[in-house]
């Protein structure tokens, strides 16, 4: 609700963010309300875990569109 943490909020995901439950590069990133914590996950975990942030009231910022990009575009 405040400009100060949706601007953190919109900033994009990068190749250092890694998933909090396993280490994979993550696409989703969950601001959650009051403590402020903000958890990261891959596109496997964010699914598994996407209804409870819901309920739990997290801003979620979803990057999973780039998933597909990724499996198509090799790297090297
Ligand atoms: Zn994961």
């Amino acid at each position: 609700m405040t400009a100060a943490t949706m601007s953190h909020d919109t900033a994009e995901l990068t190749r250092q963010d890694r998933c909090d439950r396993c280490g994979a590069q993550a696409f989703a990133r969950a601001t959650l309300p009051g403590a402020g914590g903000v958890l990261l996950f891959c596109g496997h975990h964010f699914r598994n875990h996407e209804s409870a942030l819901a309920e739990a009231g997290a801003q979620v910022h979803d990057e999973r569109h780039r998933l597909q990009q990724e499996v198509r575009t090799p790297e090297r």
